[in-house]
């Protein structure tokens, strides 16, 4: 079902269509017994009127896309009713990602919902065909992804305010804002937010937000039909143009040919570039280089990895909005063993309070365990002891022969508990096996040394930092 763009030289293109029917198969048993739970939960009245009228469309990749009949409808269901879908079908299916909801194509009314995002605009300028364009062109925002659900910390302020200034300037402060990090630190989230936030303040400026891989889709297309003129022309018409995930467009070189114009005509118009990577301009491979050069030039902000405390304020903010409510220290478990990114931990997240909503009651750590045993084995890092020591004594230049030796002195022995206690955090082993492989020591010690390490990390910010920097330099 997934068009897959794959060989591009010139104006050949090759699209190869991948076959998913069995697969889609199993998706369509799975959104029935998804539909049945649904109906048990929130009874038929509701049912009838919000959930009987989705039916299932596609899926591509890992996200199932739901179509409606209205955009009405729409709004509701993802305001009212995403959430328990996505929960339900996690339980079912723990590949699936994400869940889009769309308005059904051969509606009338999808081409209203289209225009809504416009609406304004088109009123004003009815004779101007080419807002259809921009409506359409632009892909659909997800309306949870605003400034005030997004969670600052200090790995994302920079990138955070930076957003907010884009959004909030009637001018173009930096141009083009860069965004980076890995995956699921919210990037996406960052450029809706703006969006969002443009839209509001003046529903007049043409926004279009694309992944990078739409781009190309689009620029394919105007190619096959000979009307890059034209494809050229509506970017060119716009005054904010976001484009996600550029890292794809690597390497594909005529459509970063078209890219690097398009980019330039824009940054030339003073209109407002918006783009978003998994590497700094400089880190990304297969773009050519007067490209990576040009992307620097604006604002670059990074999101770097989530720290333990945003981790857990994320989590934190997550759980006020389920409708099942998760213990606090079960917040704090999957703050520490759920490092990788956000889309982790609010689908681990997800995943508790439906079982708890399912079976009604409340979740304790032994089912935590149990329900997410996937994840937490997928994020257990694969850091061993030795490893942990042998970067701990570089860290503080003492002797590895010292993580196991008697000698007491502070310069040593706090290094050394510091091991024990990423020994414990880090690894699976037990503590009195930590103890072993600190010379022999007994795990009381070993107890000694976390608890030792929690109090200063607690009281002492650079030694916090030290060890935090350990942890990032370990998990790596
Ligand atoms: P990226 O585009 O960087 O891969 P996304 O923007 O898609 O990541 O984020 C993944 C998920 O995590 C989204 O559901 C998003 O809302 C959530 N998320 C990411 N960062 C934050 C944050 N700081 N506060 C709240 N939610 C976040
Ligand atoms: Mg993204």
């Amino acid at each position: 079902m997934v068009g897959n763009i794959q060989n591009f030289h010139g104006n050949k293109v090759e699209i190869v269509i991948e076959d998913n029917s069995k697969d889609f198969v199993e998706i369509q048993a799975q959104w029935a017994t998804v539909r049945g739970r649904i109906r048990q939960k929130i009874g038929d009245a509701q049912f009838k009127s919000w959930i009987k009228v989705i039916s299932l469309k596609d899926c591509v990749d890992r996200k199932v896309i739901l179509s409606v009949p209205s955009a009405f409808v729409r709004t509701r269901i993802i305001e009212q009713y995403l959430d328990i879908i996505k929960s339900y079908w996690l339980v079912q299916n723990l590949k699936i990602n994400d869940i889009e909801i769309v308005v059904a194509q051969d509606n009338k009314k999808s081409l209203k919902k289209n225009q809504s995002y416009h609406e304004t605009l088109d009123s004003k300028n009815k004779e101007r065909k080419q807002d259809d364009i921009f409506s359409s062109i632009s892909s659909d925002l997800d309306t949870r992804f605003t400034f005030s659900n997004f969670i600052v910390g200090k790995p994302n302020e920079l990138a955070f305010a930076a957003a907010r200034r884009v959004s909030e300037s009637d001018d173009v402060p930096f141009n083009p804002l860069f965004l980076y990090g890995g995956v699921g630190l919210g990037k996406t989230h960052l450029m809706h937010a703006i969006a969002h936030e443009i839209k509001n303040r003046n529903p007049l400026r043409r926004v279009i937000y694309m992944s990078a891989e739409k781009f190309m889709y689009y620029f394919i297309k105007a190619l096959r039909f000979k009307n890059t003129v034209a494809f050229k022309e509506q970017f060119r018409n716009v005054d904010v143009l976001m484009i996600d995930d550029v890292q794809f467009i690597s390497g594909k070189d005529s459509t970063q040919e078209e890219f690097f114009h398009t980019f330039n005509a824009l940054i030339d118009q003073n209109k407002q570039l918006i783009i978003s990577a998994d590497k700094s301009p400089q880190d990304l491979e297969g773009i050519e280089e007067r490209m990576r050069s040009r992307l620097g030039w604006g604002l670059v902000a990074d999101i770097h990895p989530l720290t333990y405390e945003l981790r857990l304020g994320i989590l934190q903010a997550k759980e006020e909005k389920l409708s099942a409510r998760i213990s606090p220290n079960i917040l704090e478990f999957l703050a520490h063993k759920i490092t990788s990114n956000v889309r982790e931990l609010e689908g681990a997240l997800n995943r508790l309070a439906a079982f708890s909503s399912l079976v009604g009651r409340e979740i304790n750590l032994d089912m935590v365990q149990d329900l997410l045993k996937d994840l937490l084995k997928s994020s257990q890092r694969k850091v061993n002891i030795e490893e942990i020591q042998k970067k701990v004594s570089q860290h503080f230049n003492v002797k590895m022969s010292d993580m196991s030796s008697s000698r007491r002195s502070r310069t040593i022995a706090r290094p050394r508990q510091i091991a024990m206690y990423l020994s414990k955090n880090l690894t699976s082993r037990s503590l009195p096996e930590i103890g072993r492989r600190f010379g022999n020591r007994d795990h009381t010690t070993v107890i000694h040394a976390v608890k030792k390490v929690e109090e200063l990390r607690n009281k002492d910010n650079s030694f916090d930092e030290d060890v935090q920097l350990l942890i990032r330099m370990l998990e790596s």
